[in-house]
């Protein structure tokens, strides 16, 4: 493992045994030479040290994307020029997939399958992005005038971009492609947890030849280097992946320039199962929703509505299929299902599992660590359900981010619908039945910004990303995603160039 290992963690820049972060073009340590330990969350073990930014490293990353955007010639580049990097930088993520892939599973725990799947996504967000780049964006209008007036797109300016550990190269992806195709400068903050995968994409935008500054890879915590970037006045705009709780001090901090913001935040997503559903494709998505990447997953179907006539029977074939569900270290190719990210979060999880105990809902599976010498080493927790839940308990209502499944029942569809929509969140949701047309009643009625039905999870780059209520602000992917990177100018050209006459000329 050690020897693997050190070849997934050599072509990232290192010093005295420090993955450096990248500024203005360069690797380099912490302004103040301090590092974290990154700890491989299927055994506990540190797998490599990071550099932890300070404030004046978030500083000088926000003067680099600045000097490249206000000063560089990246401002003016061309969108062609643009799109070439895009599509080299997607052409080189594809020829260092199987490696990125393996770097990820280290550092994040998920499953080898997983991380394969989330490296050509990312490719392939990257290659959207440089087709979207040329495509045209603007629009004419016909005004009550002798005017031409139309509208052009033009970048923001300087991008802080905050993402979390859930998918680190993807969500990295989904920042920095649609930013770079709108001509943006960017300085992207991965999570402290999993930076791996970023900086080795780092490396790979200096193969590329993106100018110096257009790109910064800024390592750190979130309140310290985060928050710099949320609050600098510098900055034009902040986009934000990852807890309410976070994305509500990043608003708050954003106010004092206010900057332009998007917020990608959690979620209770309903997945509402119909008696009349095709019951082997509903137990499958059910499964899917819940345990894909542990449950850690901001659109996750972690609330399962199932109509009370079908409940028993599906619970029933739930629960033998959840216990049967393969948990263990993302490196094995038995593997379906990976470690918590972190110790803490595991932790976070329990307690929510003793929560829905104390709150009266039955434990029908899991609610337990992994048994033997795995199982006491890494974070991992098995699949779980929980039945005869109360729409008030917090195991409910809150999001859990892991692999616990909350299951809900309702009489018809105006329940379905209403229960659907009690939460706080409205990132996502499906629905499953064997009956269109009320499948499209019950999507049309659900506040959720994403939803599938007779399916879980499917998400598209040509797609818009985002939700309703407090699960955030903006949409990301598709040319949504492309829009949120910029500005809209009204140009009016007069056809009639002639004094107007409006003030007398005595
Ligand atoms: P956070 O939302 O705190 O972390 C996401 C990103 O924000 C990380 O890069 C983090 O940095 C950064 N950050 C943290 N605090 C600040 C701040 N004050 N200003 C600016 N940036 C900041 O997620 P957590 O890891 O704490 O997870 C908490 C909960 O959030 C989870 O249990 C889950 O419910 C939810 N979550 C939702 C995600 C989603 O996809 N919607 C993804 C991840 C979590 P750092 O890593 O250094 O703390």
């Amino acid at each position: 493992m050690l020897t693997m290992q050190e070849d997934l963690l050599a072509d990232l820049r290192r010093e005295n045994g420090v993955a450096l972060m990248f500024v203005d073009g360069e690797f380099g340590p912490a302004s103040d030479g301090a590092a974290r330990e990154i700890v491989n969350p299927a055994n506990g073990e540190v797998i490599a040290r990071v550099a932890e930014g300070t404030i004046a490293d978030a500083d000088r990353a926000i003067a680099a994307a600045h000097a490249a955007f206000y000063k560089g010639p990246w401002g003016d580049s061309l969108a062609q020029d643009r799109a070439k990097l895009l599509n080299a930088l997607a052409a080189t993520i594809d020829e260092h997939a199987g490696e990125l892939s393996q770097l990820e599973t280290l550092n994040n725990g998920k499953p080898l399958r997983e991380t394969e799947y989330d490296m050509a996504d990312a490719a392939n967000c990257f290659r959207y992005y440089a087709g979207l780049a040329t495509k045209p964006h603007g629009q004419t209008f016909e005004v009550p005038a002798a005017s031409q007036s139309f509208t052009v797109r033009e970048p923001i300016g300087v991008c802080g971009q905050i993402i979390p550990w859930n998918y680190p190269l993807l969500m990295a992806a989904w920042k920095l492609a649609p930013a770079l195709a709108a001509g943006n400068a960017c300085i992207l903050k991965p999570s402290e947890l999993t930076p791996l995968t970023a900086l080795r994409l780092a490396t790979l935008i200096v193969d590329v030849g993106f100018p110096k500054g257009v790109v910064n890879i800024l390592t750190g915590a979130g309140p310290v280097v985060g928050h710099a970037l949320a609050a600098s006045a510098l900055v034009d705009k902040i986009a934000f992946t990852g807890g309410t709780k976070t994305g509500r001090s990043i608003m708050q901090a954003a106010t004092g320039n206010l900057k332009k913001i998007s917020l990608e935040l959690g979620g209770k997503s309903p997945n509402v199962v119909f008696a009349d559903a095709d019951f082997d494709t509903a137990i499958d998505y059910a499964l899917f929703g819940i345990y894909a990447n542990s449950g850690q997953v901001c659109s996750a179907g972690s609330r399962l509505l199932v109509q009370d006539s079908l409940h028993d029977r599906f619970v029933k074939r739930l629960v033998e299929r959840a216990n049967k569900i393969v948990v263990g270290d993302g490196f094995d190719p038995k593997t379906e299902m990976g470690p918590l990210v972190s110790r803490a979060h595991q932790e976070k999880v329990e307690s929510y599992i003793k929560t829905g105990i104390a709150e009266g809902a039955k434990l029908e599976c899991g609610g337990t660590r992994l048994e033997g010498d795995l199982g006491k080493r890494g974070n991992f927790i098995v699949p779980t359900i929980f039945s005869h839940t109360t729409p008030k308990m917090r195991i409910v209502q809150e999001e859990i981010f892991g692999p616990v499944l909350v299951v809900q029942t309702f009489a018809d569809e105006a329940e379905a619908i209403a229960l659907a929509n009690d939460t706080i969140y409205g990132l996502a949701g499906a629905v499953f039945t064997n009956d269109i047309a009320k499948a499209h009643r019950v999507i049309r009625k659900m506040r959720a910004g994403i939803t599938w039905i007779n399916t879980y999870h499917p998400t598209y780059n040509e797609a818009p990303w985002g939700g309703y209520k407090q699960s955030g602000i903006g949409r990301e992917l598709g040319t949504y995603g492309y829009d949120a990177y910029t500005e809209v100018k009204q140009i009016n050209v007069n056809l009639a160039v002639e004094p107007s006459g409006w003030f007398a000329d005595r």
